[in-house]
């Protein structure tokens, strides 16, 4: 039995004794026990009432924290996953791979070509937009268990996850391919936008991810020296 019903069969009890007495002192006692149960009962009922709100407002707390710590590893402009939300992942797959002897995690860096062009010749609004349908299709030329994300202002971070390089190859020239023969649309026309990347693998001499992003910039920033509209495999590591 509840705790509420069992107040309810003491306070019935208590009421039909007080029936069973008579006299004045007995009419004034039931009088005020009655004005006691009757107070009580309306601070049960608010009390029910508060611990209800207490329980939505709870709710409606965690809801919120959920959508902030979401907005927090969002970028707003793309969607994408911000460069906070990169470095969490990055950090989970890089323990993964050291827990594990398996073969590491793969990382690109990719950044667009002349971008400062655009936006000179086009204005900021143009350049938003080739930023959008640029990640839009990055986010389609990746696998599902791929993660992107904006790591910079026209520079995006992939991790791929659960592949080989030959694989992780023949992605990353497929999009660049599509991206130099396809046009980004834009409200000002189709546009001819070129990317050039670094192609990483995480090694267990990289100190943490920090070196496996260190060397894919490496790579990303030969790909723009010798020619841009390329990508390129980072060196490995430095023996000990
Ligand atoms: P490179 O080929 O060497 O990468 O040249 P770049 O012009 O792409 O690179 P640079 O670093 O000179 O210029 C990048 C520009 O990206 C400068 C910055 O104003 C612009 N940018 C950064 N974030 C945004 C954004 O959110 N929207 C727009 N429209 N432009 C942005
Ligand atoms: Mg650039
Ligand atoms: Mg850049």
């Amino acid at each position: 039995m509840g705790e509420h019903n069992r107040t309810d069969t003491r306070i019935d009890a208590l009421l039909a004794r007080l029936n069973g007495l008579v006299g004045a002192d007995a009419d004034a006692l039931r009088t005020e026990i009655e004005w006691l149960i009757g107070r009580y009962r309306r601070l049960d009922r608010n009390l029910n009432k508060i611990s209800r709100m207490s329980d939505r407002l709870q709710a409606e707390i965690m809801q919120l924290n959920d959508k902030l710590r979401d907005a927090s590893i969002t970028d707003p402009l793309t969607g994408l996953m911000n460069r906070r939300g990169a470095h969490d992942a990055l950090q989970i797959e890089t323990k993964a791979a050291q827990a594990s002897q398996s073969p590491g995690f793969f990382l690109i860096l990719i950044d667009i070509d002349f971008f400062k062009v655009v936006n000179d010749t086009h204005g900021h609004d143009v350049g938003d937009e080739v930023l959008v349908n640029f990640s839009a299709r990055l986010t389609s030329a990746m696998r599902e268990t791929d993660l992107i994300a904006r790591w910079g202002g026209e520079e995006f971070l992939i991790l791929l996850r659960e592949t080989n390089l030959a694989d992780a190859m023949s992605l990353l020239e497929g999009f660049h391919e599509n991206l130099r023969s396809r046009p980004v649309k834009t409200a000002i026309g189709p546009l001819t936008v070129t990317a050039s990347s670094g192609l990483c693998q995480y090694h267990p001499r990289d100190d943490g991810y920090d070196g496996t992003v260190y060397r894919a910039d490496q790579a990303l920033y030969v790909a723009k020296e010798s020619g841009r509209d390329q990508w390129l495999l980072a060196e490995d590591p430095p023996q000990d």
